[in-house]
């Protein structure tokens, strides 16, 4: 048994997660969770608005068998361990320093997860995936190794609940780098729709598509495009470009400044969503404009000194290794490519200017645009 504190904005969400939760425990065979009512708290913020908690008794029931029952799982990041409990047990402190060691079969594998598991007179063992079953019982592995997902994942739930305490209010603020890299992966999979032609057709709008995945709550065509719509690496470089591009725009117009402010200060809340995620379909037009005046630089086969700037870089696994595309431009606009085997630079900042002597492999269009193909690049300080 478990005492948490679920904000109440929140509360409707929390115990349908744990219906959810409670369906899988009726396919596994398990016994489902309970969740009691045990009375409400008031809390007041440092910003001083006050939040009405509901107090909640949470009790799940372990599978048990020979006297051992399960009581947490250990997930390994880096060196770390993150310990995920049933409610209601305690794990010994030495299995947050504990290696992904099997105390069953002794053996040391790579494990992402190990659990944890007590007898009745007080021992704890740590064991792996497969030896799980000859502690609770001959059943499946998996069956026993998703319950155990469902019964720890009582606390996370808890604390998700917590992240949004007063749900999707206007005041709650988050991420623009992690919101636009969202919004480049809906503009992936199913394009742009703005606000005004949203209204027309009765779609819905990327802004809110984008801001609707990155809720724990959602509906079933979020969802399932949530699954589609998964954050890329190039997606977040998109994003990260595109916020320098915004944060250095001449506030000629009200948009324009509109969508600057809100780079500048890094962070929106949801009365701007639809300003914010526009800087992505805004900053790839204005892209597309300007490379279509690139022309090729320097000379074929002839090597020389450039000023380049990074707009991305891409790793790609081939059968040679390892490859870095180098996206990249001159001050020009000129767009400019290098396949290296090492990248030129580990973070990418777009506003850097890099002199690089280079030879020039090849003068060809790429999406209808000049470009120029860099071999043997070397940066000059
Ligand atoms: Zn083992």
């Amino acid at each position: 048994m478990q005492t948490y504190e679920i904000p109440e904005a929140r509360f409707d969400w929390f115990t349908k997660e744990i219906a959810k939760l409670n369906k899988k425990a009726v396919k596994l065979d398990c016994t489902p969770i309970t969740i009691n009512e045990i009375g409400t708290v008031i809390r007041k913020n440092d910003k001083g608005i006050i939040y009405k908690y509901v107090k909640v008794k949470v009790a799940g029931q372990a599978p048990k068998y020979n006297g051992w029952s399960f009581i947490a799982t250990v997930q390994y990041l880096k060196d770390q361990t993150i310990i995920r409990t049933v409610p209601g047990e305690i794990v010994p402190e030495v299995f947050r320093k504990k290696g992904p060691e099997c105390d069953h079969c002794k053996r040391i594998r790579h494990r992402r997860d190990t659990y944890i598991v007590r007898h009745a007179n007080g021992e704890h063992k740590q064991v792996g995936r497969t030896c799980l079953k000859d502690f609770l019982g001959h059943t499946d592995p998996g069956v026993l190794a998703t319950w155990a997902k469902i019964l720890t994942g009582m606390a996370d739930l808890a604390e998700e609940a917590n992240l949004l305490p007063g749900g999707n209010e206007e005041w709650a603020y988050f991420s623009l780098r992690d919101y636009l890299a969202q919004v480049s992966a809906v503009i992936r999979i199913v394009g742009w729709t703005n606000r005004t032609k949203a209204i027309a057709t009765g779609a819905q709008a990327t802004a809110d598509i984008a801001h609707q995945i990155m809720q724990p709550a959602q509906i079933d065509y979020i969802r399932k495009l949530a699954m589609e719509a998964i954050v890329s690496e190039e997606d977040i470089q998109l994003a990260i470009v595109a916020i320098e591009w915004a944060k250095e725009l001449e506030d000629s117009n009200d948009y324009l400044h509109n969508i600057k402010t809100i780079a500048q200060a890094g962070m929106l809340n949801r009365r701007l969503l639809g300003y914010a995620a526009s800087i992505i379909p805004s900053y790839v037009k204005q892209e597309e404009e300007r490379q279509k005046g690139s022309k090729y630089v320097g000379t074929f086969r002839k090597r020389g000194e450039f000023t380049i700037y990074i707009d991305k870089i891409i790793l790609r696994e081939g059968q040679f290794g390892m490859t870095y595309i180098h996206k990249l431009h001159d001050s020009d606009g000129n767009r400019i490519v290098w396949f290296g085997s090492k990248s030129l630079r580990k973070e990418v900042d777009v506003a850097e200017a890099i002199q690089v002597k280079a030879t020039v492999k090849e003068h060809s269009a790429y999406e209808g645009i000049d470009q120029t193909v860099l071999t043997r690049v070397k940066e000059v300080n």
